[in-house]
Formats: C-alpha cells, structure tokens, sequence
C-alpha cells in the first residue's frame, strides 16, 4: 500500500464523538522520549492541526527537528528556549540565568495557551526543568489545569513530578536496555539529535 492522503486513500476514517484535549507524559531514562512527541507532531499534521512544540533547556545544541519541522507541510512552530545544559560543565551560564530562560519559556506557553494557537502543544523536556527547580510545581500544575478543554499537551523528560502523572491522561516510560552511549559511540545525527 502505498502513502497518501485520507481523500486518495478510502480508508475509514475515525472521528471521536467527543474531541477532548489529552495530556501525555513520556518519561524514563531511555532514548525516546523527544522523538515520541516528534512522531505525535507528524501525525497531526496529517489531520492539518495546529502543533506547538516549546523545547527547555536544551537551546545550545543543535537537534535536527529544528530544521525537520520546516520542511513538513504543516503548521508547526518548534521554539527552543534553553540555553544548554544545567550543571553540567562547558555551560557558562548561571543557574539563575537557566531559571529565567525556563520561566520565560513558560510565560510563552501560557500566552500561546490563552490565545488558542495550537490544538497539541508539547512542552520538551519540561519534566527535567521542573527536577531541576527551574520551574516550580504549582507553575506547573496551574498551568496544566488552565489549559483550553480541546488543547492535547504533551510533558517529556526524565523524572516526571508523581502529582504530573496523577493528571495526566496518558503516561508512558521509556525504560533503557541499552544505549550506544555507554558502548562510547558518539551521538549520531538524525538517531540521537
Ligand atoms: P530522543 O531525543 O532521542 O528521543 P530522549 O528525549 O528520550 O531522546 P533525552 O534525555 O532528552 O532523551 O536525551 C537526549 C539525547 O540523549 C539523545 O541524543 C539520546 O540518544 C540521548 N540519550 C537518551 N537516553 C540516554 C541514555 N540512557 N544514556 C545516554 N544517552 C541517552
Ligand atoms: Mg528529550
């Protein structure tokens, strides 16, 4: 079979009785979380909905979906936020200065939020910023709960907040078995950035 659109294809096509808004959370210390909610952005596209994906902390590196996203026919705005790794060394920047670069991030997503702009929002590595004390955890939640009814929100990273997971609709852990990490070969392009 090959790909094309709904129309070409006559395929069924599910519609949900009710549309409501879903709040994911992809966890674990495995590869695969940022890629997952990649992989939830490609599909919606497909159903032409409007897809925000807000990446903390990780700004200073390059990651090949900063590129990717332009290139897929959809509207997706990918804004990366961070600037790097927290506490880890070769990063210049002041713990106070990752704070702010998180908090702000949050005030975009609230703005964004507020003014309706996207039918799924992922909110990269969000559950490492909030480990990390560079968001609070009532910030957190009262954002959650403020979220429109139709808006799916997707929450990655690492150690996710129990009282997130109590929320949420949809929990997932990407357990690591292996990882080429530890057989020392470098992070390759297009697998791991
Ligand atoms: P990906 O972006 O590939 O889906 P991820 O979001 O699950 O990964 P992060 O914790 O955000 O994982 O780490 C991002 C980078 O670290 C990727 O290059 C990924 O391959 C690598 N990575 C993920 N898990 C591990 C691990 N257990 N050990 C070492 N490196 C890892
Ligand atoms: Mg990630």
């Amino acid at each position: 079979m090959t790909a094309g659109t709904a129309k070409e294809l006559k395929v069924r096509h599910l519609d949900p009785k009710k549309r409501q808004g879903l709040v994911v959370v992809i966890t674990g210390d495995g590869k695969g979380k940022t890629t997952s909610a990649l992989g939830m952005a490609l599909r919606a596209c497909g159903h032409d909905m409007r897809v925000g994906i807000v990446q903390f902390m990780k700004g200073d590196m390059y990651a090949g979906e900063w590129d990717g996203v332009k290139k897929i026919e959809g509207d997706i705005e990918l804004l990366a936020t961070g600037m790097g790794f927290v506490g880890l060394g070769g990063n210049s920047f002041s713990f106070e200065e990752h704070r702010e670069a998180a908090q702000k991030a949050l005030e975009l997503v609230r703005a964004r939020m507020a003014e309706k702009r996207y039918d799924l929002l992922i909110l990269d590595e969000i559950n490492n910023a909030l480990k990390l004390g560079l968001l609070d955890l009532d910030q957190v939640l009262s954002l959650l709960s403020a979220r429109p009814f139709e808006l799916h929100l997707v929450l990655t990273g690492r150690d996710a907040d129990p009282a997130v997971m109590e929320i949420a609709d949809t929990v997932s852990e990407v357990r690591e078995i292996k990882h080429a990490f530890r057989r020392k070969i470098e992070p390759q392009p297009g697998i791991d950035y």
